[in-house]
């Protein structure tokens, strides 16, 4: 760190990206991206745009909130489009600092790294020995509250009465439902935006939609709500989606059976995945995204970890005391999680 670096940032902990190495080829489960390729449609769509790269591009947002809108069933003022859905959680911990945020210990990190950057007060809630959200803590926190559902590196779904419980118990403070891996089996909170004029609904292209490199994220909420996020976004960076993602975004929603089907696959790689894994004594926890989260008695989260990692498959493990024995396991292609299923076989004989 620099003399220069202003001491406001000098507790800041930046969050962590899982691996992206280019040393050798990997197969990759340690990001939760995608196995699928973007539709054919997605990348024309990108390819025709290309050569009106000297524009910028819409600072209104007006083609991909409109399609965005009729994806989801809202009005386009309902919604945000923005640079991965980071940034509207970004966004949201500007737009309101005053009351601080609550969220799970165990949960998606980059909260607290967004609270910490806003200089913005955050306080963890534990989550219950079973890794399930402790619905009562949140239902009676006074802070500003986020709720990844399905629930991150756990994948465990908390059902929508549950959600609506925890939105409806405070009208005072805003609730932030992170959904980025809603469309593995998890049940979307988004019709509830207009009973809920404290509710905001976070969605992302990374998951589900084959896209991270292009940086797509979307908020659904009150109109309200969504001219607070307006003003973040023209205070910080008015062309925040470039004109290829814009195109990208609106495309992929087009197709959207392309998309269903591939996260059925995903889904059903799951659960055979999930069986095998519980064959051979792991304890997985019961997912609804497109990971697994995993513990053996019989050798360390981090063991497993770099073994799986010497032998060319790349899994997430977090050093927090509390998960440190699981590894997460983004689901890839059938293919590739029998290559993963028997390295995880041969290292547990190897161990014996
Ligand atoms: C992956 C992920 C995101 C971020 O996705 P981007 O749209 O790629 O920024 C947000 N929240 C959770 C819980 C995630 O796992």
């Amino acid at each position: 760190m620099s003399k220069f670096f202003s001491e406001r940032f000098s507790s800041l902990t930046p969050y962590t990206p899982g691996e992206q190495p280019r040393e050798r080829k990997y197969i990759k489960l340690n990001t939760n991206e995608s196995p699928f390729p973007p539709s054919t449609a997605v990348i024309e769509a990108i390819a025709n745009e290309a050569k009106l790269l000297n524009l910028y591009s819409d600072p209104t947002l007006k083609e991909l909130r409109e399609a965005l809108a009729a994806t989801y069933g809202v009005e386009p003022g309902n919604v945000i489009a923005t640079n991965g859905s980071d940034e509207a959680l970004n966004f949201i911990t500007m737009a309101y600092a005053d009351r601080g945020f609550a969220f799970p210990d165990i949960t998606y990190g980059f909260y607290p790294v967004f609270c910490t950057l806003n200089r913005v007060n955050y306080r963890e809630i534990p989550l219950k020995d079973d890794f399930s959200v402790d619905i009562e803590a949140f239902v009676n926190a006074p802070e500003n509250v986020i709720i990844a559902n399905p629930n991150a590196p756990t994948g465990i779904n908390l059902p929508l009465t549950e959600i609506e419980r925890i939105v409806s118990a405070n009208p005072e403070r805003v609730a932030v439902i992170d959904e980025a891996y809603v469309d593995f089996g998890g049940e979307s909170a988004v019709n509830l935006i207009e009973k809920y004029s404290n509710l905001i609904v976070v969605g992302t292209f990374s998951k589900s939609r084959s896209l991270a490199g292009g940086r797509l994220g979307f908020a659904i909420a009150a109109k309200e709500l969504i001219s607070d996020l307006d003003a973040i976004r023209f205070s910080t960076n008015p062309y925040n989606v470039n004109r290829l993602t814009l195109k990208a975004g609106a495309a992929a929603l087009a197709d959207a059976e392309y998309y269903k089907n591939n996260a059925a696959a995903i889904v059903e790689t799951r659960e055979y995945t999930a069986e095998k894994l519980k064959y051979m004594g792991f304890e997985v926890l019961p997912s609804k995204a497109n990971f697994l989260f995993i513990r053996s008695d019989k050798i360390a989260g981090g063991e497993l970890y770099r073994r799986l990692k010497e032998r060319g498959v790349l899994v997430r493990h977090f050093t927090k005391p509390r998960i440190a024995d699981y590894n997460r396991v983004t689901i890839g292609s059938k293919a590739e999680m029998e290559v993963f299923l028997t390295e995880t076989e041969e290292i547990l004989n190897e161990i014996r």
